[in-house]
């Protein structure tokens, strides 16, 4: 297939845009790039994709979310408003995880992964959680994605917090994905799903069960997805528990490391963010919800400055990532009182580049960038400057003007899985009616 006539922003090391731009894909791969005129001379047999003038971006990833969360979206929290961050935990999400069966889950998923292909995100990267139907679950969700077309990287998140025979099986269910992303359970998994070990968070897991996990995490050569000081809460435990701050206490037990995702990390200090740094731990913001559960605000310009490659996620909000780049934007801004912090460079380094490391753990193949033999993850997003694009101001555009709405047709792996708007893997009225019906049972049980 031959996508002609776009503007090509390539998101590698040299991003370069190219006008006019033609994008040639064969199988999954991007086989080659150039001019339009250029490329359709060299290929005139291929199946032509007339991008019309939109921008040809590579999919956007999303380091961090919850597919579980779905069904959140307008239930009323019974009894007194959540004062603070422990009990949102406690009166939101600890009661509808519990509330979760299969259809549930299955249906909570593929709603996200519609959100996703109509927004353009098609890298996902999951921490579930569901502790009335663990084994298995992740299964679920899997199933969900393959019929999306989406990659996603899946984990059951281990906690103490509803018993010690439920910590075991969010233990066991992680093996067992794990072994199945590898192929170890038999079956062909193709490229779309990466697997991790999910913890959920250093406040609700005992000494003894990190031991244990860290034992089958270390067996299997997986790394961690931990959210990591999200709330002071986090630290006050930490502290009590162990007399170490989080990230000290984690990196006691071996958890942190370069195939670890640490997300969140509103509440580290200096010495915290120097052991995430020297372990090589990928930390993701998730802006829109640190703001949401008025948490506080990620030191993120300071970990960018001393190396950290910090990535962004959204934490279970919608999967237009491009909101999140523009809150991630506007919000180090106004939290340090300074309009230098957080130039549009430096929120897209997050996005794509840091992205697409974190996602390198889990696919093999290059993501998150248009260069040849780099997976063809492609969106075309409508798009119409008004004042020049160029290579430097390119992610002031991407701020100010381009959003995920605008995103028309997103390829995965050369499959097209939107286009002209139309999704063409899932029926969105099947699963919305489905979803519906479901949540509001869902409620009923919260
Ligand atoms: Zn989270």
């Amino acid at each position: 297939m031959l996508i002609v006539n776009g503007t090509i922003i390539t998101f590698d090391k040299e991003n370069q845009i190219i006008s006019d731009g033609a994008i040639l894909i064969a199988g999954e791969h991007i086989a080659d790039l150039g001019s339009t005129a250029e490329l359709t001379a060299k290929y005139p047999d291929e199946e032509i994709l007339d991008a019309q003038g939109k921008l040809a971006m590579p999919g956007l990833i999303c380091a961090h979310t919850h597919f579980y969360g779905a069904f959140a979206r307008g239930m009323a929290i019974p009894g007194a408003a959540p004062q603070n961050f422990p009990e949102i935990l406690e009166k939101l999400w600890w009661r509808l995880d519990k509330a979760l069966f299969w259809q549930d889950i299955r249906y909570s998923a593929l709603v996200c992964l519609i959100d996703a292909i109509r927004h353009g995100a098609t890298t996902l990267i999951d921490h579930h959680a569901s502790p009335s139907a663990i084994e298995g679950s992740l299964d679920i969700i899997a199933q969900a994605v393959e019929e999306a077309g989406v990659r996603a990287c899946l984990c059951y998140e281990v906690t103490d917090r509803d018993g010690e025979e439920k910590a075991r099986e969010g233990i066991g269910e992680n093996e067992r994905f794990i072994k199945r992303t590898k192929g170890e359970l038999g079956g062909t998994q193709g490229n779309l799903l990466g697997a991790t070990f999910g913890l959920h968070a250093s406040l609700t897991l005992s000494d003894e069960t990190l031991e244990e996990a860290v034992a089958v995490a270390n067996e299997l050569g997986a790394g961690f997805h931990i959210h990591v000081a999200e709330d002071m809460a986090d630290q006050r435990d930490s502290l009590k528990k162990s007399g170490l701050r989080v990230v000290e206490r984690l990196n006691e037990f071996g958890v942190l490391g370069r195939q670890t995702i640490a997300a969140h990390c509103v509440h580290v200090d200096a010495y915290e963010m120097d052991i995430l740094r020297d372990t090589g731990t990928r930390v993701v913001h998730n802006p829109r919800s640190n703001m949401n559960n008025a948490v506080g605000v990620a030191d993120v310009p300071g970990m960018l400055k001393i190396g950290i490659d910090v990535g962004l996620g959204n934490d279970g909000f919608s999967n237009n990532m491009f909101t999140e780049m523009h809150v991630a934007y506007l919000l180090h801004k106004l939290n340090k009182g300074d309009p230098r912090v957080m130039g549009g460079d430096q929120v897209m380094r997050m996005a794509f580049q840091n992205n697409a490391q974190i996602a390198s753990l889990f696919f093999t193949e290059p993501l998150g960038q248009l260069s040849v033999g780099a997976m063809a993850d492609v969106i075309l997003v409508d798009y119409k400057p008004t004042t020049p694009l160029t290579e430097g101001n390119c992610p002031w555009h991407v701020i100010f003007g381009v959003d995920g709405t605008g995103v028309d047709t997103t390829i995965v792996g050369g499959r097209v899985l939107m286009r002209d708007r139309e999704l063409l893997t899932l029926d969105e009225e099947e699963i919305c009616a489905k979803s519906r019906e479901l949540a509001e049972k869902v409620w009923q049980r919260v």
